[in-house]
């Protein structure tokens, strides 16, 4: 994850450590490496410029330039900038409403939108200790249900019974219904995807989201797909209304674009990171601890 963005950033402030003291036209050079950096990362480029601006803006400061360790504390610049950034406040899911709490999962065919909606219920089940209920609403795809019920029973999380011929609504429905009488705390809506956004895709998550008031409206996205993935997520919110994003196939991501620039962009948070296939393989996601992950 972010590997060579870290490697870059790594070489250009270990160059800024070792001048000892500092002028502004070092900072404005290291600034600008770091803004190509971030730009080949695949970072937005408004969110880019706004980094570098508000970076620069705090760096240049007297106290900064005339302290001890100049290099030191422009680094820490950068961190809290990236942290901001990244979307400063901590943040789970909303689970506190009625229960059963209808958590509904949204994206494009293969974001991994199943794998990481059996991963977050797998996790609410074991840490967070909550009754959960599956249900898949992709009645497009044949083996979609069966996929989902398969991966109920390796995570021991249960699933809805299929039932052949259901429309994705009436599904949403029976599933709220099955949680209510069974005492769920939560039931999580996995609906279905397509191979791009399209009118009657966003027509069929509405219908869903209107049946069900979701609580949490997380939209899967393949971080791999770099700033397509941020595009996507500004048009399911603009439609849908998102509360947040789970990003998928972090472990191969080595640029980090879509992650860097998702918060900046649409305004909604990452909160869950996808690190691999297994059903293990889920990491909250923590400003701070990305950060520092970038910063080496
Ligand atoms: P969906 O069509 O959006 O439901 O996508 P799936 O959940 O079926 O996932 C598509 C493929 O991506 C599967 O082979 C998953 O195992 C894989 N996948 C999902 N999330 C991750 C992840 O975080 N990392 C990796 N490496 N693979 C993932």
């Amino acid at each position: 994850m972010f590997d060579s963005l870290s490697d870059r950033l790594g070489g250009i402030f270990d160059g800024l450590k070792r001048k000892g003291a500092l002028k502004e036209a070092h900072v404005t050079e290291a600034l600008r490496e770091v803004r190509v950096a971030l730009l080949e990362a695949d970072v937005a480029l408004p969110v880019v410029k706004d980094f570098v601006a508000k970076v620069k803006e705090k760096a240049i400061g007297q106290e900064v330039l005339k302290s001890v360790t100049p290099g030191q504390q422009v680094i820490k610049i950068v961190n809290d900038e990236l942290v901001a950034m990244l979307g400063a406040e901590q943040s789970g899911l909303n689970l506190l409403g009625v229960p059963p709490v209808a958590v509904l999962m949204v994206g494009l065919q293969g974001s991994g939108k199943t794998t990481s909606t059996a991963k977050i219920a797998k996790r609410l089940t074991e840490k967070d200790g909550k009754k959960v209920l599956m249900a898949s609403l992709d009645v497009r795809r044949p083996a979609a249900q069966e996929q989902l019920k398969i991966l109920g029973e390796q995570t021991g999380v249960k699933t809805l019974p299929i039932i052949a011929g259901q429309q994705p609504v009436e599904i949403a429905k029976r599933a709220m219904e099955a949680g209510r009488l069974q005492g769920f705390d939560v039931v999580m809506l996995d609906t279905a995807g397509r191979l791009h956004v399209d009118a009657s895709l966003m027509a069929e998550v509405i219908a869903v989201r209107d049946a069900t008031s979701p609580l949490e409206t997380i939209l899967v996205a393949d971080s791999l797909t770099g700033q397509d993935a941020v595009n996507v997520a500004k048009e399911f919110d603009a439609q849908v209304g998102i509360t947040g994003v789970a990003l998928t196939r972090m472990d191969g991501d080595g640029r980090g674009g879509a992650a860097l620039s998702m918060r900046a962009v649409t305004g909604k948070p990452i909160k869950f990171a996808g690190t691999g296939e297994k059903m293990e393989a889920l990491e909250d996601f923590h400003p701070e601890r990305v950060a520092s992950r970038i910063l080496g």
